[in-house]
């Protein structure tokens, strides 16, 4: 699933002499590629067709730009290892059992890491029992367990299968992955920090859409015209002609806002007892509409039953919540409202913690600046993107910290980490048996990104994969 329209592209790469040719030729099943004993001797990168068991995909061969460049094997290999994973979805990290670990392919397991590129590691030369003490030395590289094989003798190759498979684009059956699959190819795009940027400064220059939701008479219509009395209205209807206009929008700080259903919103407060009924289709294509929703509560009667309905449709929805404790300049015992507003999101609402609340006051116009700048941080957060490396690294934190459990004796194997898609954030967490995974462990994954990264109020989505 990881690229569904493009052919899978798997890179071997490597130091010298580990068998990449090797593993190359048996991948492409011709004598393509040069095998010699002597290090360097194939001359350039090559793609192929590739299969294995009943995989087929593109398969680039790393090999030496030895000659080309004059500087240390180091940096030639870290060249020419660029510009193979550059071209790749996947790279099978080659290591040489028999030889052990050398530093070599420590330097290039840190640098792999750093990269980010999802990576296999191999522990080639394993036929017999020489090596075994290699393939354990393997796992200290930090890259996962290593794949035990024979590249020369084609021995392992199911294990390769099993390996590969999940990074194999997959038919979609959920309606999960056809969204993951209309993201794919910005996918790894995320990893490239430069198209993170560039897709963010995209994304700035559209408008944030804004959703102001809430139970009737907390203040919804008058928060309005404050927003819109107050900003330069661009678009749409003069100030306070709000009532008929479909969409009201503004720049705020040199970001455009549209206020998304304006006149619905006005209707529906008008007609009495409509809005009683919390869940209906309106206030859900209302805040389908939106990026932020903006949820108003009455600073006296915080967070009943009907203020929660919306707000945790807002959070299935997706959507970035942001509370607006209104009326603030009536209420007498501001810490009283205070903690009971966060006891009660605490129970309530445990599943998105550190929710963003501003105490305005709608009829004063007062914090409405605060409000906005809420809104603006929670649309950044929305939209996030967070490198495939960084993640993985602090996957690796998380795990070694608090190991998953066992599951029939087997410790069940976390692979790796990306993240699939923003808007919001949502990641796909590679694991040995999906099923097996409990939902604290995952919970306990999710808390964990929202600390780690600063990732507050914004639901965050977990997607399990199968992977070996
Ligand atoms: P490259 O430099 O990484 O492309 O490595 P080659 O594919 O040229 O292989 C280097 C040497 O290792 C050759 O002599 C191969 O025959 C040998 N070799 C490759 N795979 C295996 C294997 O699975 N087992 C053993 N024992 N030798 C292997
Ligand atoms: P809506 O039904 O949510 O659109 O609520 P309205 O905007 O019509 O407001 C309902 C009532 O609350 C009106 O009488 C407003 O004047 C009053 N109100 C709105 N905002 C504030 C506020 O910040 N402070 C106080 N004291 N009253 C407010």
């Amino acid at each position: 699933m990881i690229k569904a329209t493009h052919r899978l592209t798997v890179a071997i790469i490597g130091r010298p002499n580990v068998g990449k040719s090797t593993l190359f030729n048996r991948l492409v099943g011709k004598k393509i590629a040069l095998v010699d004993d002597t290090p360097g001797v194939t001359r350039d990168w090559r793609a192929a067709d590739g299969r294995v068991g009943g995989l087929e995909f593109t398969v680039v061969d790393t090999a030496g730009l030895e000659d080309v460049f004059d500087n240390s094997l180091e940096a030639r290999m870290r060249q020419q290892t660029e510009r193979a994973i550059e071209r790749a979805d996947v790279a099978l990290f080659l290591v040489d059992a028999r030889a052990g670990i050398t530093a070599m392919d420590r330097h290039f397991a840190a640098w792999l890491r750093k990269a980010g590129k999802p990576t296999i590691l191999v522990a080639n030369k394993c036929e017999g029992v020489a090596g075994r003490p290699g393939l354990l030395e393997a796992f200290e590289l930090g890259l996962g367990e290593p794949v035990p094989l024979s590249a020369e003798h084609g021995e392992g190759m199911a294990d390769l299968v099993e390996a590969l498979e999940p990074f194999m684009p997959k038919e979609d059956e959920e309606e999960q992955d056809a969204a993951d699959a209309a993201e794919a190819d910005t996918f790894f795009a995320a990893d490239d920090e430069e198209a993170a940027e560039a897709a963010a400064a995209e994304e700035e220059a559209k408008a944030l859409q804004l959703a102001i939701v809430g139970r009737p008479n907390v203040g919804k219509s008058t928060l309005l015209n404050a927003l819109v009395r107050e900003e330069r209205v661009l678009t749409g209807p003069e100030a306070g002609m709000t009532r008929d206009a479909i969409a009201v929008e503004w720049e705020w700080k040199g970001r455009p806002i549209r206020l998304v259903d304006t006149a619905g919103l006005r209707k529906r407060a008008k007609v009495d007892g409509k809005l009683e009924k919390l869940a209906n289709q309106d206030t859900l294509r209302v805040i389908r509409m939106a990026h932020v929703v903006v949820l108003v509560l009455d600073a006296d009667g915080i967070l009943d039953k009907q203020d929660l309905t919306i707000a945790r449709l807002v959070v299935e929805e997706g959507r970035a919540l942001v509370i607006a404790l209104n009326k603030w300049d009536a209420v007498a015992d501001k810490n009283a409202a205070l903690r009971r507003l966060s006891d009660r999101l605490q129970t309530s609402l445990p599943q998105v913690k550190g929710i963003p609340t501003v105490t305005i006051s709608a009829l004063k116009g007062q914090r409405l600046e605060e409000l906005l700048d809420t809104v603006v941080t929670a649309y950044g957060l929305w939209n996030r993107r967070i490198p495939t490396s960084q993640l993985n690294r602090w996957l690796m934190g998380m795990t070694e910290s608090h190991p998953p459990p066992l599951v029939d004796g087997r410790r069940l194997k976390i692979r790796y980490m990306t993240q699939v898609k923003s808007r919001p954030p949502t990641f796909a967490l590679f694991v040995s048996k999906p099923v097996d995974l409990p939902e604290n462990y995952a919970r306990y994954l999710v808390n964990g990104l929202r600390d780690s990264f600063d990732l507050p109020g914004v639901p965050i989505r977990m997607l399990l994969r199968k992977g070996s």
